[in-house]
Formats: structure tokens, sequence, C-alpha cells
């Protein structure tokens, strides 16, 4: 029997340009963590987002947290509220500080961080007198968080917010980008994200302060001096000049790349969104969701895993939502404030093929078999 081509989840998506910047590092021998690609990919960030912001190039999303938790100060004992339902990215950068993650549960409008529990939290941790040192918020799939009431909470309390934007690059609340809201953000550009650098990340802040910090956390924390001279504990975590260099070109087709996760989205919910027992998320008012991924909910598990084994039976990959923090084994004595939604999200929802590269006829393929398989 002839097998079918493999329909991947999310794979990357190069443009037309992304080999000559790389070819110039080379014919430049800029082949080092720092140089014109590095600039220019950051400026062409910083255009993108506008609103003032400053980004630093870093080499991941993991690393952008961890130092976006220390311009907080996060530190050994401290404690900060994060999100459960997201990838495990959001919340490990907290414990390389010595600080404790306490898990947020989600709402089931943008299915990101809910403003009752949240407050909630911080109500219940000012009575034990522990506020906590700051709030991780993300914008899972691509959809914004509800911006407005969690930054409002963060500013009542006083708790500096990091926003994990990784999934959201493209995505806007009230017209104005995901990335340019929390006192720090965050970038990935890990080699399933929408756009990508292979492995990358970024910080955004629209305090050059914090720009310039992270770059020189980034660097090893070398103090100006001709010698190697360090008056505080550094990492290695800048972006290097020849992946940056795929970064440019990658930032050129942005806007195409969140046009067709978005025809995919619609073309799923065109073809699916008839049949009892399946829903989508929609997108709230004021919110424009890059449709990283295309997500889907049935009514069970069940039906949810037979899904999942025909998509796979016809070489079509495809993967349950998010396991929320407060129930991986890692996370598990930590506390959490929880009312069942992420967990229900988990055992019902899916992830379909939601590539910008994918053809009409995979997403035929993709929407067909998972008819069958319902009915
Ligand atoms: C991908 C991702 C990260 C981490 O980014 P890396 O570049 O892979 O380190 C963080 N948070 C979320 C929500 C992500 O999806």
């Amino acid at each position: 029997m002839e097998t079918l081509t493999k329909i991947w989840l999310s794979s990357p998506h190069m443009g037309s340009n992304e080999k000559r910047f790389v070819e110039e590092a080379f014919r430049t021998n800029w082949i080092a963590p720092l140089g014109p690609n590095v600039t220019g990919f950051e400026k062409a960030i910083e255009e993108y987002l506008g609103n003032g912001t400053h980004v630093a190039a870093l080499s991941s999303g993991t690393a952008a947290i961890h130092l976006g938790l220390k311009l907080l100060n996060v530190g050994p004992g401290d404690e900060v509220l994060c999100q459960s339902f997201t990838f495990s990215a959001s919340a490990n950068p907290i414990t390389y500080l010595g600080a404790r993650p306490i898990f947020i549960d989600s709402e089931l409008e943008t299915w990101n961080m809910s403003p009752e529990l949240l407050e909630m939290a911080i109500l219940q941790r000012l009575e034990e007198g522990r506020k906590p040192k700051a709030i991780i918020a993300v914008h899972l799939y691509g959809m914004p968080y509800k911006v407005g009431e969690i930054h409002a909470i963060g500013q009542k309390y006083d708790i500096p917010i990091l926003e994990d934007s990784a999934e959201a690059l493209g995505s806007t609340w009230a017209g104005q980008h995901c990335g340019t809201f929390g006192d720090i953000a965050v970038l990935s550009f890990n080699g399933n994200k929408i756009i990508t650098t292979s492995g990358g990340g970024a910080l955004v802040s629209k305090d050059i302060n914090k720009k310039e910090k992270a770059v020189f956390l980034a660097t090893q924390a070398r103090d100006n001096a001709p010698h190697y001279q360090h008056s505080e504990i550094g990492h290695n975590y800048r972006m290097s000049n020849v992946l940056a260099g795929i970064g440019r070109g990658q930032m050129e087709v942005l806007d195409e790349r969140v046009e067709a996760r978005r025809r995919n989205y619609s073309y799923y919910h065109d073809e699916l969104s008839g049949i009892t027992g399946l829903s989508f998320l929609p997108e709230p008012k004021g919110m424009f969701s890059n449709r990283w991924l295309s997500c889907l909910l049935f009514d069970s598990y069940a039906v949810r895993e037979k899904v999942r084994a025909a998509l796979l039976d016809e070489n079509i990959e495809s993967r349950p939502l998010w396991k929320p923090m407060h129930l991986q084994p890692v996370f598990e004595k930590n506390t959490a404030f929880v009312d069942g939604t992420s967990e229900a999200l988990f055992h019902r929802g899916l992830c379909l093929p939601s590539g910008s590269n994918l053809s009409p006829i995979d997403l035929e393929r993709t929407a067909q078999t998972l008819k069958k398989a319902v009915q």
C-alpha cells in the first residue's frame, strides 16, 4: 500500500529572502551572537510591534522568560502567579530563580487566565502575608488573554505582568499588537511557531533600560573594562547572527503567515462546525487571533481520542490541547487556583494541522478524515 504523505501540525515555512540574509552573514563572516542581522531583526520586530517597543533577540523564548523574570526582580523564595493552561516553558524559568509558581486556571472566552481566579489568588496570598512578585499571562494558541481586565488587576495590586506572547506574534487586542502590553513581553521563534529562526526568542519592553539590561545579562554580564570583569552572574542567551538572518526574512512574510493560518481556521470552521458535539473558539469582540493552531473541542475525551487515532492512521499529525501545569507531575504539589476549566479543555480539545504551508488538499484530507471518524 502506498503511504500517504505526512501532514504536520505546524512546520517551518520559509519565504524567499531568508537565505540571502544568512549568506550575507557568511560573506561578511558575522558568524557570532551579534552582528547586523541581530540588529536588523530587532529593528524589524520593533517596527512591526510599534508602540515604542525595544526588542532584545535571544536564543529562545524560555531564555527570554528567564531574563524577564530576573528583570522583574523575581528571586529565591518568591511566588509568581502563572497561567496553568500553557506550555511548560511559561512556568519552568520561575523555578530556575528559586521562586515558586502558583497556578491560575482559565476562563472559557479566550481559554486564558481567569481574571476572577487571579484576583482571588492575589487576595488569598496577601492574606497570608505573601505578595506575589509577578504575573505570567499567556496568549495561548494566539488568542489574546483578557488584557484589559488582567492588567487592571496587576495595576490595582501593583504586581508587574510578564506577557507570554510566544504563540501570539501577529495577534492584536483593541487594535494593538500582542507583545506590547506587559511590563516585559516574550516572543518565541521556535521551529513550530508562526515564524521561526529554527530556535530563538525575544524580550520586549517599552523601557530601553530593560532591553539593555537583558542584552547585558544575555552576554555573560560583562562590565565595561578592557579585561573580562563581572559584578553579576550572566548567561549566554544572545541570538546568533546566522539565525537572526532567517528571522529578518521571516519578518517580511509575517502578515502572509498570519493570513494563511487564519484561512486554515476558517476552512475547518466552515467545513466542520455543523457537526453536533463539536465546537470552536470564536474571537471575542476586539480580539484578533493569529490562529497559530486551529483548535476544536469535542463532547468527550473518547470522541477526541477516536478522532486523533483516525487522523494518525491517515498520517495526519494532531495534538491534544496543552496539559495544564497544575496537573503535571512536576508541579502537582504547587498551590493552584483552579475550577476545572483547563482540565476539561485538555480532555476534550484537539489541535489540527495548522501550518501556513498546508495545501488545500491537506486541509481537505484532514477535514474529511475527521468527519468520517465522528460520523
Ligand atoms: C514556545 C513557547 C514558549 C517557549 O519558547 P521557546 O522558544 O521554545 O523556548 C513559551 N511559552 C509558550 C506559551 C510557548 O508556546
